[in-house]
């Protein structure tokens, strides 16, 4: 196949735009996305953002999908949410049926907010709930309790979400497989349309690295992990929800993450927002471009009227396939073989998987099976060879 008739894996999709709300109100120990204790900074936030959003009105007039992830968005109050999603909605346009989505903790999901949220058209919601055992969600660093998160999963319901996403966090070191099955089925009872389901892994910088350094806590060993991930993906199937990503399970295709699917199949996207990354274009021109990680930083450069960028790069054609690569095999969906015609090395690695019974190939599509998801991570680092 000659480069210019390679598949374009991005073409014929509106892009999606992402808008990175980094506030929390103290951080887990878990986590090393970028976020600041430092409510007082939101109204500044709040006119940085709106700067940037004029940057690329002309540029990215129309979406169909709105994720505000964080951080925490649920901790802005209802005139903060509602003067952002005003901004939002004034600048850029969104197909009729967008999926307009935002990540929520449990503590600070009020039903005022849900409220707010409703009447904006907010149809998702990515709740963190991390766990349903109190000894878990002090040891991740959580600030809710149990009940906490079961309430806001109600109050979701109440607001008249049909759809809700759980997020989960598995593989503690103390963690045993019955407590886990406890958190899953107790989700489970409510039904929600998708369900996330992360292991715990020990970020370089966060505090339970740190804590793991100095000998207090351990990661639960390579095999165990394994298992779990194998069990929870067995027992989700089993309760009707499709393995659809590594970490990511949905009641039905329609219930997948439509913004997330822009990320794998190498969409492109508009990010907003200290550390936010965007995408645009196909080969030769792909552009990838990222914000600097700083709200101070961010805040100063664009009142100066600067683009808050920390970065970017132009991908070549073949960076930007190998990149479609691995990322399309994190999905269900799968590659399809014929962007191997140009990689004879990456389809070797891949005929390896396949007899190793990694990797399925049916009718010209590549999929990781249930057992190849767990070596999804490392696929870039085999692929690129
Ligand atoms: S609430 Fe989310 S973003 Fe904030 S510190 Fe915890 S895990 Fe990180």
């Amino acid at each position: 196949m000659s480069p210019s008739s390679r598949p374009r894996m991005n073409s014929g999709q509106l892009p999606g735009l992402y808008l990175h709300v980094p506030f929390c109100r103290s951080k887990c120990f878990y986590c090393d996305f970028y976020s600041v204790a430092s409510p007082a900074a939101i109204p500044r936030w709040l006119q940085a953002v709106r700067a940037e959003m004029d940057l690329y009105r002309e540029k990215f007039p129309r979406f169909d999908t709105l994720y505000l992830g964080g951080g925490t968005p649920s901790i802005l109050d209802e005139a903060d949410l509602a003067a952002l999603f005003e901004s939002i909605f004034d600048r850029f346009a969104f197909h009729p049926d967008s999926e307009i989505s935002m990540e929520a903790n449990p503590e600070s999901l009020t039903p005022g907010k849900l409220k707010t949220l409703r009447s904006f058209g907010l149809n998702r919601i990515s709740l963190g709930v991390q766990s349903l055992d109190e000894a878990d969600l002090r040891f991740l660093g959580r600030r809710h309790s149990p009940g906490q998160a079961l309430r806001a999963i109600e109050a979701c319901r109440s607001a008249g979400l049909a759809n809700l996403g759980v997020d989960l966090i598995y593989g503690l070191e103390t963690g045993s497989l019955k407590s886990w099955k406890k958190t899953l089925d107790t989700v489970l009872e409510y039904r929600p349309e998708h369900i996330s389901c992360y292991q715990l892994t020990f970020e370089t910088g966060t505090a339970l690295w740190k804590m793991r350094r100095a000998g207090r806590v351990r990661s639960m060993d390579e095999k165990m992990q394994a298992a779990f991930f194998i069990w929870t993906s067995r027992y989700l199937e089993r309760r009707g929800y499709r393995h659809y990503e590594v970490s990511n399970f949905a009641a039905g295709s329609e219930f997948m993450c439509r913004h997330n699917l822009k990320y794998w199949r190498h969409v492109a996207y508009l990010g907003l927002g200290p550390s936010a990354h965007s995408l645009r274009g196909a080969p030769p021109c792909a552009k990838r471009w990222w914000n600097v990680k700083s709200v101070r930083d961010y805040c100063r450069m664009l009142a100066e009227g600067k683009p808050p960028l920390a970065g970017s790069e132009l991908l070549s054609r073949d960076q930007f396939d190998l990149e479609a690569l691995d990322l399309g095999l994190r999905t269900c969906e799968g590659v399809d073989m014929s962007i191997l015609d140009e990689f004879p090395q990456s389809r070797k690695v891949l005929e390896q998987l396949q007899k190793s019974g990694l990797i399925r190939v049916d009718e010209g599509r590549a999929r990781l099976t249930r057992k190849g998801f767990l070596v999804a991570d490392s696929l870039a680092v085999m692929l690129g060879g």
